[in-house]
């Protein structure tokens, strides 16, 4: 004989039913089979909703039991013939005239008891068993029905009643080994008390029903069909990358689900576990996908941890005083108040100086649980030896589960470092004594991230995954873009890195996907994306509370460089090539550092100096190691180099810029680099991150453009006045020439004193021979003195920047 649960998941519609009528009809083939169902999905929740509006006085109540007649009948009609509808239609109203009845009573009373809840919720199991039956019988002639209440017997706790197994198990033995038939449909859930009165196992409990009777009969195995290829590593819901679990030991599964794992009733377990009955999870769409197997063993290869599963909605209850230290039997008082007034304790931990305990329940029963502990120490809190129970809600509970834990150490350090790093706050921390799970309390809105985080950690060989909320998509931003998406599949498999682009935002519109923008079409479908708002950018970001966010900033906008510190402090990494937040005030590049190691949230700008070039990050790594430095030199400009090393007694001045910005190496605004703006930006980030102080109005900028050049407002006035000045900038050059030496725009700093301006390179220099758009830096330290520490490459462009920004991006994936 086998025992087959199908959930309300598998018997949401008459579709899905005739899925479920053909696996038993094939494991019938074999077997006798017993086929436990629950209500038809969603039904248990309408019951119950509809019993609360009745005892409200509110008379939609009607409405939802006629949406849940209309479920019933539309079943009805799709899986018997015609001719055989009427009886079981007739079946079915009778039954929602009698639940018609029931809420009426609620309505007109204004009340709802225990007693009448579970009789109101048992219609759900006693249509669904009885359409089911009969509709089995249309391929299987040997189906008959049977009400579990006949057979389950309960004390009169009527909505989680307590079975009576000595009474349960002889009704179940005797029922069946006087009956043959071969396929048995009993409803899940119901029960009745000795004395008669409908009742129910608990939400869940048509697992719990199937286990029962599996093991009354001591039959080979339990099947549980549900709508998930088995036991997951997490819910599959929240955590997309989460995996069947195949084997799994009854205690593993039990902690498991204790800890919110749906997929199986808690209590399920005992009854088949004492008869050492097998369990399968089994999915009713998939029938042909392994599932999972629950047994006495866990798989001895497996991973360490077996699965990771969480409680939401939970309450977090604190005792403490003086009072309580040493004193026998507080904890005992506690407890015992809890269990008078039926609340399911699902947490505890007490620290060892006995000065607190902390118990976690469902948020529902909050209240309830302070006025009665308050109650029960009223003498000690009247006489301030223990402080009135304070009561913190919206809280999770996540779970480790892994028999294999207790052998290993360093599982829970793994734990908290993987949730610290994501900047989730763990209220309140438990191990069972057994050893089979680590438990947390965290805050509900962090749910998804932790469970996620976790999973990565433990399942996923440390794949990790970056979130990013890219600001700019010009020139850099495109090819930032072009080179993640080249780059993604590398990633994956090398680096163990999973890059997602979450959004994408230019200075008009911005386009979001929580799962990842699919990048193929980015172009046209940011077009058709709201309208940009860079406080609603930051706010979604801050609501989807995705695991290792990144905010980058592509722009050169100083609203955008504005908005950094509010990414911070959600603990999202911020990567920027604007140059604007570490060249402003020297207060505010400090503060932001400073909120980047609170909250544990890197600041990464390689590329605000020498674009792709690895010199900010040469630099910390000489700091780090106790360099100091003294003096440096450098030319910084792309720009400025490709505009010089092009000007020509055949090429103008005013051509060499136009050219540099149509290949992408000057800022939106050519100015910027031609002022010596750009170069005193980098220069001082350069000597901030050496350590010292220094704000930009103390670099001396010895400009070489015309003052007219300068005042221009607009690119093109400011195109005009170069033409206009052609001669100025033919003397620079031919006084340069005259000397041997060539043009080069370049930054110094020595003795706390910092400088830019256009010099006159000599041939021995080895800033003379500096080609195109190069860069080159030399630091002169305490270890580099006579030869300094020189950094020399290509300093701008569209490419190379976006490298760098992708570099930085990578040096967080590899935190
Ligand atoms: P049924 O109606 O079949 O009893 P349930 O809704 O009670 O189904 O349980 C199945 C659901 O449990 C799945 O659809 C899934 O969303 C949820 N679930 C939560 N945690 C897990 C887990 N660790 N493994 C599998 N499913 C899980
Ligand atoms: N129908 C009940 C519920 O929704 C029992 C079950 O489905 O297991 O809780
Ligand atoms: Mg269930």
């Amino acid at each position: 004989m086998k025992v087959l649960k199908f959930g309300g998941t598998s018997v949401g519609n008459a579709k899905n039913i005739q899925h479920v009528i053909a696996i038993v009809a094939q494991k019938a083939k074999e077997d006798k089979v017993v086929v436990v169902v629950s209500a038809f999905g969603g039904v248990t929740d309408l019951l119950l909703a509809a019993a609360q509006k009745a005892k409200t006085k509110d008379d939609s109540y009607r409405e939802m039991v006629l949406s849940i007649e209309k479920k019933h009948i539309e079943a009805i009609k799709e899986l018997v013939p015609a001719h055989e509808q009427a009886a079981l239609i007739h079946y079915c109203k009778k039954n929602i005239h009698l639940l018609e009845t029931l809420l009426e009573g609620c309505y007109l009373l204004g009340e709802l008891t225990s007693r009448t809840s579970a009789m109101v919720v048992s219609f759900g199991e006693l249509l669904s068993s009885y359409i089911i039956a009969e509709s089995m019988q249309q391929r299987i002639a040997n189906c008959q029905f049977k009400d579990s209440r006949d057979l389950i017997k309960t004390n009169n706790q009527f909505e989680k009643a307590e079975v009576n197994f000595e009474i349960t198990s002889k009704n179940i033995a005797d029922y069946f080994s006087a009956n043959s038939t071969q396929v048995t449909v009993l409803p899940g859930f119901i029960a009745s008390s000795i004395d008669g009165n409908t009742t129910t196992l608990g939400r869940g409990g048509s697992d719990y029903t199937a286990a029962i009777i599996a093991s009354a009969l001591s039959v080979k195995e339990l099947e549980i069909w549900t709508d998930v290829n088995g036991m997951f590593t997490a819910n599959p819901k929240l955590v997309k990358q989460a995996q069947p679990i195949e084997k799994i030991s009854y205690e593993e599964a039990m902690e498991l689900s204790h800890f919110g794992a749906k997929v199986l009733y808690p209590p399920t377990i005992q009854p088949v576990l004492s008869k050492n009955i097998p369990i399968w999870i089994k999915n009713t769409f998939e029938p042909e996908a392994h599932g999972t197997f629950i047994s006495a063993t866990s798989q001895a290869n497996g991973n360490l941890i077996k699965g990771i599963s969480h409680i939401d909605k939970v309450a977090l209850l604190t005792l403490e005083g003086s009072s309580m230290v040493g004193v026998a039997g507080v904890s005992k008082r506690l407890f015992e108040t809890l269990s008078t007034h039926q609340i399911n304790v699902i947490f505890i931990t007490q620290a060892s100086s006995e000065h607190s305990i902390c118990i976690g329940i469902l948020n529902t029963e909050a209240d309830l649980a302070k006025t009665a502990i308050d109650t029960i120490f009223e003498l000690e809190i009247n006489q301030q030896k223990i402080n009135p129970c304070s009561v913190e809600t919206d809280l999770c509970i996540v779970a480790l589960v892994g028999e294999q834990m207790k052998n290993h150490q360093g599982i829970s350090g793994k734990m908290f470092s993987s949730l610290g790093k994501n900047n989730v706050n763990i209220r309140a921390i438990a191990q069972g004594a057994s050893e089979r799970n680590i438990s947390v309390v965290i805050n509900e809105n962090n749910v998804k991230k932790a469970l996620n985080v976790l999973h990565e950690r433990f399942f996923e060989d440390n794949t990790k995954q970056l979130n990013l909320f890219v600001m700019g998509v010009g020139n850099v931003g495109e090819k930032f873009i072009e080179q993640i998406i080249q780059q993604k599949k590398f990633l994956k498999e090398n680096l163990k890195l999973n890059l997602r682009i979450i959004a994408l935002s230019n200075s008009r519109k911005m386009n979001f996907n929580e799962e990842g923008l699919s990048l193929t079409d980015w172009k046209s479908e940011l077009n058709e994306g709201e309208t940009t708002d860079l406080d609603l950018f930051m706010e979604r970001a801050k609501a989807l509370n995705l695991r290792n966010s990144i905010f980058v900033d592509i722009t050169a906008n100083e609203s955008v460089s504005n908005t950094y510190a509010s990414y911070l402090r959600q603990n999202i990494a911020v990567v920027t090539c604007n140059k604007i937040a570490c060249s402003s005030q020297f207060e505010n590049y400090k503060n932001l550092k400073r909120l980047s190691r609170e909250y544990n949230a890197p600041f990464l700008f390689e590329t605000n100096v020498g674009a792709g070039l690895p010199i900010i990050d040469t630099l910390k790594n000489l700091i780090a190691s106790g360099d100091k430095i003294h003096k440096i030199q450098a030319v910084l400009s792309g720009s400025l180099n490709f505009i010089f090393n092009n000007f020509s007694e055949t090429y103008s001045f005013h051509d060499a810029v136009k050219e540099a910005g149509v290949q992408g190496f000057t800022e939106p605004d050519p100015k910027i680099d031609l002022s010596g703006v750009d170069v005193a930006r980098k220069i001082v980030i350069l000597i901030r991150e050496s350590g010292y102080e220094m704000e930009m109005e103390a670099i001396e900028n010895r400009s070489f453009l015309p003052e007219e050049c300068m005042n221009t407002t607009t690119n093109e006035a400011f195109f005009e006045s170069l033409k206009k000045h052609k001669s100025h900038f033919e003397k620079l050059l031919a006084d340069a020439k005259a000397n041997n030496c060539r043009l080069k725009f370049v930054a110094q700093f020595e003795n706390g004193k910092a400088n830019v301006g256009l010099q006159q390179i000599p041939m021995d220099s080895p800033f003379y021979n500096l080609e195109g758009k190069d860069n080159i830096v030399q630091f002169y330290t305490d270890r580099y003195v006579d030869q300094p520490l020189l950094i020399k490459g290509a300093g701008a462009g569209a490419a190379v920047t976006a490298s760098g920004i992708f570099a930085d991006v990578i040096r967080i994936g590899n935190v």
